[in-house]
């Protein structure tokens, strides 16, 4: 049996500043330097890119972003390339965040080519799926979950999942305090995991599993506990220094 280690990393959303992102940096890197087997990455705005660079650089947490352009290079104002989040140093992207997801239309297909260009210059996606809670309430989670995975395995293959981190996040339960408790989320998970291991047992077994949806210091244990939840993409709490230390110990 594969042991994953854990790792767990801020999704800063539309938040940051110059002054605070560097407090907010020294704080975790003094608090985490000691902390082995638990891998921390912040996934930052875009401009943010080159100063968190230049703050983590040869440190214990890594950093990514938040989007990435499923295309390669061209005429697509305003979009951002693999290559580019590559220059600055990302070892990560969030792909298929249900905010991107719900406010800006991606569907799952544009996710797919989302993560593939990330993979093609080795930037590792962290790819969200979720359910809303009209669909908990309908009893289709697993369904909705099985589509947007099926979407990316279909275009990247399932061996891509190898170099890839899953996030599982309820849609219901990102920024609202509501949490899914640590059985609800592992029920999840675990589906997610045997379904990857019916095709390819090996990459089910090493893939990182993110658990999502107001993560914070006082419920971070319990569901890092769960056999199948291994870490997770933290967003409000994140932007708190002395939160986001406690779940990244959480994770030991
Ligand atoms: C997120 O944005 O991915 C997230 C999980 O947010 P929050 O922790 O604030 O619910």
């Amino acid at each position: 049996m594969a042991i994953r280690s854990k790792l767990v990393a801020g999704n800063w959303k539309m938040h940051g500043g110059t002054l605070q992102n560097r407090d907010l940096l020294n704080a975790v890197l003094s608090a985490t330097a000691d902390l082995s087997g638990v891998e921390l990455a912040v996934c930052v705005p875009y401009p943010y890119l080159p100063q968190v660079q230049s703050i983590l650089q040869g440190t214990n947490v890594s950093w990514g972003a938040q989007n990435v352009s499923q295309h390669e290079k061209g005429a697509y104002t305003g979009e951002v390339s693999a290559s580019m989040l590559l220059d600055f140093g990302c070892r990560y992207v969030i792909v298929g965040h249900s905010e991107r997801r719900a406010l800006y239309g991606e569907d799952s297909h544009t996710v797919a080519l989302k993560f593939r260009a990330a993979q093609s210059v080795g930037v590792i996606p962290i790819l969200c799926v979720g359910e809303t809670l009209e669909q908990r309430e309908a009893g289709i989670t697993e369904q909705v979950v099985a589509k947007q995975l099926e979407a990316v395995v279909k275009s990247a293959g399932i061996n891509a999942l190898g170099t890839a981190v899953l996030a599982y996040e309820p849609v219901w339960a990102i920024g609202t305090g509501k949490t899914a408790s640590p059985a609800q989320a592992q029920e999840v998970h675990s589906f997610i995991r045997g379904r990857i291991a019916a095709d390819a047992a090996e990459v089910a077994e090493g893939l990182k599993i993110l658990y999502g949806g107001s993560v914070k210091a006082a419920n971070a244990a319990e569901l890092f506990a769960m056999p199948d939840i291994d870490g997770g993409l933290i967003g409000g709490a994140s932007l708190v220094a002395e939160e986001f230390i406690a779940i990244a110990r959480a994770a030991k």
